[in-house]
């Protein structure tokens, strides 16, 4: 919490509770405050005086969040490392995201992943999303994210197929603010940009997640063979194993945005009907194939531009995020106006009820 606003929470021994008292002052959440103390089932805490008709919310840079402030709501979601659940802050009835990944790694890889972490909590962009505390507690690491109630671009995609080209472009100006984000004020490389880590909410934001952290789970000691994650968005000079940099991330930005626009993987494989015989010639393809390219007489030419600009298979041939939200497909529906807003929660999306 920050320090002033929640003052150290106190666990008292309350008397067994008496329904009929209580329930003269319990809000309908179970929450009761009365000058500066709030309590609930789980305790009394102290709050200060101006903040104690509503609870402060939490705030990024609080850093004495515990597992156990936290109740389970629900699973949304499982990825090959681990699971997320919506989970509600007893005291301030926050919701957030719980990832909870299982690992069992050496002393060392531990400090780098949260070393890693501490620089996620610290971010501090709205097209990123919010990474308040993480944990590493009995073989896991457990980390509280931003909640985002619209899950991700590929749970979206599942239901829309395709996405039509202003709401990508809308998409593509959110996206590219927190790239350019991560790479020019925090100097992180994502490493894992797909639609899976692509997150949007009812409020028709849509922020990057998962950055920093998968990348190092995948090369850390001990998971270095167990990586599970895909390649499909993996940019032809990391496949070969060579150097790379920000303008890998660039590469899969246009993959990820051209299936989104194609209601499909841009890469299809080499006998038609049939999936990619192996993991191994998909990546032959994307190193040694020309790079994909929109149907031209499905897409303006700006979009089309946009694309093939993302997918160079030379890393210095491509733009820069900054220099991406300068192209002309970006701001060329400007006056539709474009609202992802309604666009997310009516187009069923699996937006969460809570
Ligand atoms: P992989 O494990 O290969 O990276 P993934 O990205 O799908 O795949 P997770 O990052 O564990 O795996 O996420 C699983 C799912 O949980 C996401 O697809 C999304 O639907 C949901 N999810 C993840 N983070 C959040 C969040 N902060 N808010 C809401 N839903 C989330
Ligand atoms: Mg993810």
């Amino acid at each position: 919490m920050n320090k002033g606003n929640l003052a150290p929470f106190l666990k008292l021994n309350l008397p067994p509770p008496d329904e009929t008292s209580l329930a003269k002052f319990l809000t309908e959440s179970g929450t009761f405050m009365d000058g500066d103390l709030l309590v609930n089932r789980d305790g009394v805490r102290i709050v200060s005086q101006s903040q104690s008709e509503t609870p402060p919310l939490i705030q990024p840079s609080d850093n004495q969040l515990s597992l156990a402030d936290f109740d389970a709501v629900k699973v949304v979601g499982k990825g090959n490392g681990g699971i997320v659940r919506l989970v509600r802050h007893k005291w301030t009835e926050q919701f957030f995201a719980l990832k909870v990944i299982q690992m069992n790694v050496e002393e060392s890889a531990r400090k780098q992943i949260a070393q890693e972490l501490k620089i996620n909590q610290s971010s501090q962009c709205p097209n990123v999303v919010v990474c308040y505390q993480s944990f590493y507690d009995n073989g896991a690491v457990s980390i509280i994210l931003e909640y985002m109630d619209g899950g991700s671009l590929a749970d979206f995609l599942k239901t829309v197929r395709s996405i039509p080209e202003p709401y990508l472009a809308a998409i593509s100006k959110q996206v590219l603010r927190g790239l350019w984000y991560l790479h020019h004020e925090k100097h992180i490389i994502h490493r894992d940009l797909k639609p899976s880590n692509l997150l949007i909410n009812h409020q028709g934001d849509v922020k990057i997640t998962d950055f920093g952290v998968s990348a190092i789970l995948a090369s850390t000691s001990g998971l270095a063979n167990t990586f599970v994650g895909t390649y499909n968005y993996m940019s032809p000079e990391r496949i070969i194993g060579g150097s790379y940099g920000y303008k890998s991330d660039i590469w899969s930005l246009g993959l990820v945005l051209l299936e989104c626009a194609m209601g499909q993987f841009p890469y299809t494989p080499p006998q038609a009907g049939e999936g990619w015989v192996n993991v191994y010639e998909l990546m032959e393809t994307i190193v040694g194939q020309p790079p994909p390219r929109p149907p031209p007489t499905q897409f303006s030419p700006q979009f089309c531009s946009f694309i093939e600009a993302c997918v160079q298979k030379e890393p210095k041939d491509r733009p820069s995020a900054n220099e991406l939200m300068s192209h002309p497909f970006i701001n060329m529906y400007d006056d539709l106006g474009v609202d992802l807003a309604s666009y997310f929660t009516e187009t069923g999306s699996p937006l969460a009820t809570l």
